[in-house]
């Protein structure tokens, strides 16, 4: 780098073609180079080359790599627009030029490709998304390529940043030498560890506009220069075609998303390397301005070459800087993620959906457009982030990586239905068996609450002979026929379906019999003899439990509730059905299922929504004694239930759960978030009660004379919306605030609900 580029004149560069290469030049134009002397060849018989001598500087093995790359690109991608390597008359890859002092001059000669270098900001969304596209069909052409030169240091690689500390001296102005310094500090703290395993090759390095030809039309139509190749991570490629298509630009961030857009197109980026895009792309930035600084005092006479792109490489980093790296990084790596639909505004899309899907419920009088989530976070179009405090789907977090692995995994191998044997399902069954009491031996995988519950009930009257349910007063169970009518929550006014009686839930804040009263649990598990009396000629086939009492308000009894329930049901002849859907998963905190607290052995068990993070998977589990009465001819199949994908899915989270120890998580930040409840309710009198289990919890808000309070429960859930914070209300009145979040919630979460929640009830 410290060696001065040759300065060969054209009589001379005119005789080293034509004794080394055979080559009869008509005439030669100078081209720009940053070490290299470069020329435009033309012959008398129309042909075009370019003739490169090269730093006398340069390792030889180093140009024996790059032509065999070249060969290996022709190879792989004959379609790739990359310039070729002409062989020397002798049949090497360069020929040996003795210079003017006392070196040899390595002098290589390539295909001259059509096309011109543009201005970076002349190129359109299209040419840069086919800039993008054309970086990664060259590291797919180069990624089976090796070479032992390949592992050279080059003071342009991204990786070895931090060797240009030294080199810092050299910028003059102090803010900027501290805007590197802070890019640097940030590239040892966070890239440099997590380098090393990045998925890494050999590759370009150098994929600017100077070495990118556009034709006319716009598209990429040569690849030049291949002197900064080396291995490193594949990540480097992109973010140096970012850093030095886009700086200067005054939409630099913005139009990343169409160099990245046309990279991914061919090669997706991979969770870790997408993080670190924008850590790279500021690294690059940070070493222009840096070696430009450094080169400028070394080579005044080719300072305004070597300084061609540091203005607009300080305005990138300003940029960054003004908009903070970690935006920058998130949208970076949204970018990455090519979201598979257009992007309509907000307002358009609410009115499409309301067209289209008119009896669709959404969240808000402000409905929230969500684009991605990340743990316990959810962001909208604009990467504005809400703190998720409402859904057990994503119990181990939003897009969990080994989830995503497991489902995009199996989806590529196979994704059938369940009447073929695959290993899945089997495994799925049997470690669901092993977390259950050993009489409940007998799995069925299906798609959704409702349909497990829909399932459970027919068995329930098949195996009693019974056509009668017992559910709580607010109870839900789930949208078929047959579960919504277990689901008084959602029944219409005045319905009441005759095969159902309710009872009263264990609610001891509002309900007949209170809290701490003597025998309070039992009296309300006592109502289930009166309705299944109720019930009649029908009988007494099941009560559906969920042991969280969710929609009832969200109750905590203590576990005797539970006994005192199963134990009459058992002297009644109704089988037990826990409803684990909401409560298990392990977010009572105690157990992976919540009725395990009580020691209870209930009939069936359900499970559903938190089961694949996401993707579609719920299953009963049931005494495999009750199939008995499900006649042989009755086949119990449903098409997409327990397909491997859906497997892979619940599989995933059930080790993630157990990996992550999210059950005591659940627990251990589960009572800090209940203890800053309680405290919230010392100071806000709205509060009347805060109760729940683990990451389950209600806070009951209440008006002066005690009674529910939902308008304040629903100003308050849009007010924290505004604070971007999402949480529910739930109960018979609407008035328990509900807050459910993924599992990986943490103390600083908690804090931050915390906070917000005491600011909204203050000005409540
Ligand atoms: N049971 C309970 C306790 C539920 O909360 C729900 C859904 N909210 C269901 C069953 C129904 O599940 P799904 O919506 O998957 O059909």
């Amino acid at each position: 780098m410290k060696s001065t580029p040759p300065a060969f004149g054209e009589e001379a560069a005119s005789q080293i073609l034509r004794e080394g290469f055979g080559v009869e030049s008509s005439s030669l134009k100078p081209l720009a180079g940053e070490r290299d002397q470069n020329f435009r060849v033309d012959t008398a018989g129309g042909q075009r080359f370019l003739f490169k001598i090269s730093n006398p500087a340069d390792d030889r093995p180093i140009l024996a790599m790059q032509a065999a790359a070249l060969r290996h690109i022709e190879r792989v991608d004959p379609d790739l627009p990359v310039m070729r390597a002409l062989p020397t008359a002798a049949g090497e890859s360069w020929v040996e030029v003795p210079g003017p002092d006392s070196r040899t001059y390595p002098a290589r000669l390539f295909t001259f490709l059509p096309g011109h270098v543009t201005a970076n900001t002349a190129l359109t969304t299209e040419a840069i998304w086919s800039h993008g596209q054309i970086t990664a069909r060259l590291g797919q052409a180069l990624r089976g390529f090796f070479h032992p030169a390949a592992d050279y240091e080059i003071l342009w690689d991204i990786t070895r940043l931090p060797k240009l500390r030294p080199l810092l001296t050299h910028v003059s102005d102090s803010q900027r030498r501290a805007q590197v310094e802070r890019v640097l500090d940030r590239f040892e703290a966070r890239v440099a560890p997590a380098l090393p395993g990045l998925r890494a090759q050999v590759i370009h390095g150098d994929m600017s506009p100077d070495n990118v030809l556009f034709g006319d039309d716009f598209r990429v139509s040569g690849i030049v220069d291949f002197g900064d190749m080396t291995h490193a991570p594949l990540a480097c490629d992109l973010a140096v075609a970012v850093a030095d298509v886009l700086h200067g630009r005054d939409d630099a961030i913005e139009a990343a998303d169409a160099i990245i857009g046309g990279y991914v197109s061919v090669t997706p980026l991979e969770d870790e390397e997408a993080g670190l895009l924008a850590d790279l792309v500021a690294a690059r930035l940070a070493a222009e301005v840096t070696v430009t600084a450094w080169r400028r005092g070394l080579y005044p006479d080719n300072a305004a070459y070597a300084a061609s792109g540091e203005p607009g490489a300080r305005a990138f980093l300003d940029a960054i800087e003004a908009m903070g790296i970690d935006a920058v990084a998130r949208r970076f790596r949204e970018a990455c993620r090519q979201l598979p639909y257009q992007r309509s505004a907000t307002s358009s899309l609410l009115e499409r959906r309301r067209r289209a899907l008119p009896r669709s419920p959404l969240f808000y009088s402000r409905p929230v457009h969500l684009v991605r989530g990340e743990g316990v976070w959810l962001f909208d179009p604009d990467d504005r982030r809400y703190l998720d405090c409402y859904n057990n789907v994503p119990v181990v977090g939003h897009s969990h990586r080994r989830v995503v692995q497991a489902v995009t995994q199996q989806q590529r191998l196979l994704a059938t239905h369940s009447r073929y044997l695959h290993e899945a399902i089997v495994e799925l069954a049997e470690r669901l068996q092993a977390t259950l009491p050993p009489e409940l031996d007998a799995v069925m995988v299906v798609n959704s609450g409702s349909e497990a519950n829909d399932l459970a009930w027919r068995i329930a009257r098949a195996a009693t002979g019974r056509a009668g349910a017992v559910v709580t007063a607010c109870a839900y169970h789930g949208l078929t026929e047959a579960t919504h009518a277990l689901s008084p929550e959602e029944w219409a006014k005045g319905e009441q379906p005759a095969h159902i009686a309710t009872i009263p839930a264990p609610d001891g804040y509002r309900g007949p019999y209170r809290r701490g009263e003597d025998g309070w649990v039992q009296r309300y598990a006592a109502h289930i003899d009166d309705a299944a009396r109720a019930l009649g000629d029908r009988g007494f086939a099941a009560i559906y439990l969920d042991p969280a009492f969710t929609a009832d308000g969200i109750l905590s009894p203590p576990p005797t509730y539970l006994q005192e329930a199963a134990r009459r049901a058992l002297t009644l002849g109704g089988l037990v059905v826990a409803d684990e859907v909401q409560a298990g998963h392990g977010r009572s905190g105690t157990h992976l299922w919540s009725f395990q607290a009580s020691g209870i052995a209930p009939d069936m068990v359900v499970m559903g929504k938190p089961m694949g993070n996401g993707f579609p998977v719920a299953a009963l589990v049931v005494r495999s004694q009750l199939l008995e009465a499900v006649p042989e001819e009755v086949e119990l199949f449903s098409t997409f239930g327990g397909n491997p994908v859906a497997c892979a899915a619940a599989l995933a989270v059930l080790a993630v759960i157990e990996d992550e120890g999210l059950v005591a998580n659940a627990a251990k930040v589960g009572s800090y978030l209940r203890q800053g409840l309680l405290t919230l309710a010392e100071r806000h009198p709205l509060i009347g009660d805060v109760r729940g289990e683990g990451l389950l919890l209600g806070v009951e808000l209440v008006d002066e004379a005690r009674g529910p309070a939902a308008g304040n429960a629903r100003k308050v859930t849009e007010a924290m919306r505004e604070r971007g914070i999402l949480l529910s209300a739930t109960g018979p009145a609407g008035n328990v605030l509900k807050i459910r979040p993924p599992l990986v919630f943490r103390h600083e979460h908690a804090d931050l609900l915390l906070q917000a929640l005491d600011e909204v009830l203050a000005s409540s």
